[in-house]
């Protein structure tokens, strides 16, 4: 079995020249030799700002940058010809593909509506701030640029729980429709945190609920993807999530799921993944803002409970680990973007241990040059080293408030396969861990080349291994270290 390593293959300031799509098909060869066998791709349906789109502005999903609709037939990304070739080729390179979907909500709409409305306290949507009254509500949705291909199905105010605009007050608000409760089953920050954006679909609605499965078997016939990432899930009725991934899978039973629920609180994490199921995995967003602190706090930190309460540590089976992603960058919604000193220490933790799948984020990767940032040092060796030696059990050494780590003894499958790992956000020390008997009187060395020492394993499997300041080693085998060398 080779490691799951996971790359979410686009960052928020791509640019807008439709190329994005041709690119993922040239990169495909190169992603699957260093390492990457599962990448996430954007949402890859038409969104109302069109050509400028990152795609969560949902106006279209049967529109894959085929129609001329909000004034470009292609996406940012390109068109669906070329997304379909990109999809191909990473596939035929070994590699899965996860489609990003975003049920929550719609935008763009074509057509607007006279509703009945009850406006709700932003802080806390179950208190009404006024009675019944109209608004103008962009609710109705024709396509009139695709005219029934692939689906003749129209929304309108009908199949939405609330929005917020009027368009005759051209004015702001939370506008829940008449009729219409926000859904109990989602999360509870401002009170209930059904609405986000946009016109928020009623997912209790039967045809809504026909209506995004037919255009999810529609979707995986197009496409033939091994998953989906699922944005924003603390936003949607639970049952109606579950019930969807359930209706998927009984079209292609394997896909791999992952849901964005952005909280730091893993109690809520692990409610979800209880009331859900478990038919999903959640992207562990408290050991995210565990790096953050990490980074942050000068030292302070207290580096043995790096994982402590994250969803690694809780149920690992279930937990995507990344450092960063489009939200978090710089400029964005929820931007808290680890600094860059402890880039290569996050990406250690979460490509060298067992647990969590790990997603490695485009613009750490490839850098993000709308913000003059670099790619992060030595992440296409992390990942090389996880395909290529992070496997057997683990051993953890999160023992000391400045300076951890943990090993793996490898397995028969992989030549040369083990490792120990040493990190610090102090200034640089040394660290007896045990990588295994098997290893005793065999060398180690720095993978990352930070330390030049060489480490002799004790016959008892021990070893005491180094880390400069404010960094991460990896300690492996010299012929490791070799090939690594000759081949990142
Ligand atoms: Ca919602």
């Amino acid at each position: 079995m080779t490691n799951k390593t996971m790359m979410q293959f686009f960052e928020w300031y791509l640019p807008e020249n439709q190329l994005h799509w041709k690119r993922t098909a040239a990169q495909a060869e190169e992603l699957g030799r260093i390492g990457i066998n599962m990448v996430w791709l954007p949402p890859a349906y038409k969104g109302a700002a069109g050509a400028a789109s990152v795609g969560y502005d949902v106006y279209d999903m049967y529109d894959l940058g085929e129609f001329d609709q909000k004034g470009t037939a292609a996406t940012k990304y390109g068109t669906k010809g070329e997304y379909l070739t990109a999809v191909e080729a990473l596939k035929r390179n070994g590699i899965s593909v996860l489609c990003d979907v975003v049920l929550n909500h719609r935008m763009g709409a074509d057509g607007a509506e006279q509703v009945m409305v009850i406006e709700g306290a932003r802080e806390n949507r179950n208190q009404n701030i006024s009675g019944q009254h109209p608004i103008t509500a962009w609710t109705r949705f024709d396509f009139p640029g695709r005219a029934g291909t692939y689906s003749g199905f129209r929304w309108n105010a009908s199949h939405f729980s609330g929005t917020d605009w009027d368009e005759a007050a051209k004015r702001n608000g939370i506008f829940r429709f008449e009729g219409k409760t926000w859904n109990r089953e989602t999360d509870s920050e401002n009170g209930n945190y059904d609405y986000l954006m946009g016109a928020d679909l009623d997912t209790d609605h039967p045809e809504v609920i026909q209506e995004t499965r037919d255009w999810g078997i529609w979707y995986q016939n197009e496409i033939h993807m091994d998953g989906f990432r699922m944005d924003a899930v603390k936003h949607i009725s639970f049952d109606f999530c579950r019930d969807w991934i359930a209706a998927m899978r009984a079209h292609k039973k394997d896909l791999f799921v992952v849901g964005e629920y952005w909280s730091n609180k893993t109690e809520k994490l692990t409610h979800y993944l209880d009331v859900t199921g478990r038919c999903l995995s959640l992207f562990d967003v408290p050991l995210h803002f565990q790096f953050l602190k990490a980074a942050t706090s000068d030292g302070h930190f207290d580096l043995a409970r790096l994982f402590e309460n994250t969803l690694t540590a809780i149920d690992p089976e279930h937990s995507v680990t990344f450092v960063d992603n489009h939200d978090t960058q710089p400029g964005q919604a929820l931007c808290s973007f680890i600094p860059a000193w402890f880039k290569p220490i996050a990406y250690a933790v979460i490509l060298l241990r067992d647990a969590g799948v790990p997603c490695v984020f485009y613009g750490d990767y490839f850098g993000i040059p709308h913000d003059g940032i670099a790619p992060v040092p030595q992440l296409a060796r992390l990942i090389k080293i996880r395909e290529c030696y992070a496997y057997g059990p683990e051993h953890l050494f999160f023992d000391d408030n400045a300076l951890v780590g943990f090993t793996r003894e490898g397995d028969e499958d992989h030549p040369d396969s083990g490792l120990a790992v040493l990190l610090t956000d102090g200034v640089g020390g040394h660290k007896r861990m045990y990588v295994g008997e098997h290893f005793a009187g065999r060398r180690m060395v720095d993978a990352l080349e930070h330390v030049s020492d060489v480490v002799e394993i004790g016959a008892d499997g021990w070893g005491t291994f180094m880390v400069r300041g404010g960094s991460v080693s990896v300690w492996t085998t010299e012929p490791a270290r070799e090939f690594l060398y000759l081949n990142t």
